[in-house]
């Protein structure tokens, strides 16, 4: 392999989810299911911070745990698309391993060892009735890098690394005797143990006081840092998009609307939905009479409209010509606009085609 290709470790091809299935694979009770995701496509480079962002009911969740399969079954169901693992060569592999398509018991050897999730809640992450040190210990038995004889060291050090001054105190704790931030952490230091070369973090820190936020936040970007370790965060937050991410997938009503390097999107926005959820960003000192919003809400699944699923809150359509307005309100989907092509920043968008 020419060492200046630089291959994805994670490549999700057009990707659609449906919910609504019985356990043989029909719609349950003759309902047609429903189609939550459309056609997502994004690629995770080795150690890279990709955020995924979007407000609630964007399908960012469901995009994110349909990676390891993780959706309610029988009712969710992969309907199109790939998950492609491993197309960085690694591993020993010769090809990608398609996730979708992967049959469970060689998927449950990648969940955990290979991509680990941190989830929005810690305590409901950990088991109550265990001390921090067992539960952490646990991680070696399941995973398939064991380190035989140095487990209690290897946790010592990323413990030290998470920030942790008093390791022993929180080794013998239980979940109840730390605080959300510090479980928070712990949750951290078990996702990396196994060495993963993906951590899959849905919305992290949304359950943890502001004030704890950025430290967790900081934690997971330097230590996937140290260790290499590509990140897949989902967030509707644009302002830690900006503070923490390489590059940035912005997503829509179950569709990707923008995406390319953090600086790019952050400095020219070009999707209307992009540039209202900057504006969004609140001011520390700003003037809270002022701040502004985005009008309307996501609509519910089965009320996605055809052609553009933004079109009822979009100023750029609603400002436009009687053509561009035809055009985002007709059946087609909007087309892909590069601003440029080198960085790969690039939209959906009618009004944007020359
Ligand atoms: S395609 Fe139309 S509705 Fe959609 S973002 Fe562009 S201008 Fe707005």
């Amino acid at each position: 392999m020419s060492e200046s290709v630089r291959l994805p470790v994670l490549s999700v091809k057009s990707l659609s989810v449906a919910f609504g299935f019985d356990k043989n694979g029909a719609p349950r009770d003759g309902i047609p299911p429903l189609q939550v995701t459309d056609k997502v496509s994004f690629d995770i480079y080795p150690g890279e911070f990709f955020a995924l962002v979007g407000e609630s009911g964007c399908g960012k969740s469901v995009t994110a745990m349909s990676i390891l399969r993780l959706l309610p079954q029988p009712s969710a169901r992969i309907v199109e698309g790939s998950v492609l693992y491993g197309a960085d060569g690694e591993e020993g592999r010769d090809a990608a391993l398609d996730l979708a398509k992967l049959p469970l018991a060689d998927l449950q050897k990648i969940r955990g060892s290979e991509i680990a999730c941190i989830f929005q809640e810690p305590m409901q992450a950990l088991n109550p009735v265990v001390t921090i040190k067992k539960q952490l210990l646990e991680v070696f038995r399941y995973c398939a890098k064991k380190e035989s004889g140095s487990e209690e060291k290897a946790i010592r050090e990323m413990l030290a690394l998470a920030g942790f001054k008093d390791i022993d105190r929180v080794l013998d704790a239980y979940p109840h005797e730390l605080s959300g931030g510090m479980l928070q952490r712990v949750c951290i230091v078990m996702a990396l143990l196994p060495k993963p070369k993906i951590i899959i973090a849905d919305e992290p820190t949304t359950a943890l006081d502001v004030t704890v936020q950025a430290q967790v936040l900081a934690v997971l970007k330097e230590m996937a840092g140290r260790t290499g370790t590509a990140v897949l965060l989902i967030t509707h937050n644009m302002g830690i998009v900006s503070q923490y991410a390489d590059r940035v997938a912005v997503m829509y009503a179950g569709r990707i609307v923008e995406t390319g390097p953090v600086r790019d999107v952050i400095d020219a926005p070009m999707h209307p939905y992009t540039q209202g959820l900057l504006a969004a960003i609140p001011e520390s000192h700003g003037d809270m009479r002022t701040m502004k919003s985005i009008p309307g809400s996501v609509p519910h699944a089965r009320d996605f409209a055809k052609g553009c699923r933004f079109a009822d809150r979009c100023e750029r359509c609603a400002s436009g010509n009687a053509e561009l307005q035809a055009m985002c309100r007709s059946a087609q989907v909007p087309p892909r606009v590069f601003a440029d092509n080198s960085t790969q920043h690039e939209t959906n968008c009618f009004a944007l085609v020359e």
